[in-house]
């Protein structure tokens, strides 16, 4: 049985912490052996001497002092996001966690491929902005990437049951709980507040993915997310609303079979999946009691209610720069939305607008204009909530 040496960059968000409850459940499958945080010295001091690592990075460099106080001298502190590519590298690991929120795991992540280290990717970003980049450098370095979000993971599962091509898949369908206002007026949208945005009826998560549920801007980026990983074309990607979170993705094939991966929502599950794939391991998590379950229900996702899913599927159509464009303006539109700057539906006119704003081009392989696209949109963006603001004074 072989153990995977992990290093866990965004170790003190949501993800991380239940990768660490992961390891602890199954200690002899998974070990350890890194640790990055952003800004949480405490909370990272914690895990530091609950694992014993000898590697951290902290993205807030301004921070080192303050955790090296907390901590065994013997540690070794990095910085800044050279700090979290230095950690990405690290010798004696086998497998690197991405699970930082946004964009900043894209280099380290790189860096991550070209040490032939395993990727486990819980940050859509990096997928939607540079799939293409980050799938083709790791099919150069003969590595995989397995999918930590819990519709990949199940599409990863399903896809392993049937392994056959992508010739042989005719949809692959990924499931949507449809977030807080998934039975809302159309017209209702508009009032919504933050603290109601912030309710997820189903997922405990960070409060950027909680505003996208909310939106199905996390619905979108997953559409795009999907195309990568799996080397299927837009049009084959839907989404179905599943209000359980129950069944977590399905994979249509051609003879017209689904088959479908399900289990209670908790990220444990494809966390765990992903660091013992292709095994199966047993741990203490909870099964499905399907005589508690009662109905799961499915439902058409309401595109003139939520144009998320329009927009995401037009930007994962256009390709080349645009799917980063739109990552890059919902990001600064979202954040815009928690400083109850911009009102909730005004996120999918900004995020609209801005991609009308954009011609994307082809990267042909270099992350330069994807880097280049994203401050573009993040500006132009910023510029348009700016705008917005003062009109609705
Ligand atoms: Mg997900």
């Amino acid at each position: 049985m072989r153990k995977r040496r992990v290093v866990i960059l965004g170790s003190t968000g949501s993800i991380g912490t239940s990768a660490l409850k992961v390891a602890r459940d199954i200690p002899d499958r998974m070990e350890v052996v890194g640790l990055a945080a952003c800004s949480s010295v405490k909370a990272l001091a914690e895990q530091i001497h609950e694992t014993g690592v000898k590697r951290v990075a902290l993205f807030d460099a301004t921070k080192k002092e303050e955790l090296a106080a907390l901590i065994s001298p013997d540690v070794t502190i990095f910085t800044g996001e050279e700090g979290l590519c230095e950690l990405a590298r690290t010798e004696e690991a086998d497998m690197v966690l991405i699970s930082i929120i946004g964009t900043a795991g894209l280099q380290p992540a790189l860096t991550a491929i070209e040490a032939g280290k395993d990727l486990a990717i819980a940050s859509k970003e990096i997928l939607v902005m540079a799939g293409e980049v980050v799938m083709t450098a790791a099919r150069k370095a003969g590595i995989n990437v397995l999918p930590v979000d819990s519709e990949h993971n199940a599409i990863y599962q399903c896809l392993q049951v049937d392994h056959r091509g992508p010739d042989q898949v005719s949809r692959l369908i990924l499931t949507a709980s449809g977030g807080p206002f998934r039975t809302w007026d159309k017209n209702a949208l508009a009032s919504v507040t933050l603290e109601q945005a912030l309710q997820h009826p189903t997922w405990n998560m960070g409060r950027k993915i909680t505003i996208d549920s909310a939106t199905m801007f996390n619905k979108g980026l997953e559409m795009i997310e999907a195309r990568w990983l799996f080397d299927i074309p837009m049009d084959r990607v839907d989404v179905i609303v599943h209000p359980q979170s129950i069944v977590h993705s399905m994979v249509e094939y051609v003879d017209g079979s689904v088959i479908a991966q399900m289990s209670e929502s908790d990220m444990c599950f494809p966390i765990q999946y992903a660091v013992t794939w292709p095994d199966r391991v047993s741990n203490t998590l909870t099964p499905l009691d399907f005589r508690q379950l009662g109905s799961l229900v499915f439902e058409a996702p309401r595109e003139d209610a939520f144009p998320a899913l329009t927009l995401a599927r037009r930007a994962g159509e256009l390709s080349g720069t645009m799917p980063a464009v739109m990552n890059a303006a919902n990001e600064i539109a979202v954040e815009a939305f928690m400083n109850r700057r911009l009102g909730f539906t005004q996120i999918w006119d900004v995020v609209g607008q801005v991609m009308n704003a954009h011609d994307p081009i082809d990267p042909m392989g270099r992350l330069e204009p994807i880097l280049k696209a994203d401050a573009w949109a993040r500006s132009t963006a910023a510029g348009i909530c700016a705008s917005l603001a003062t009109s609705s004074v």
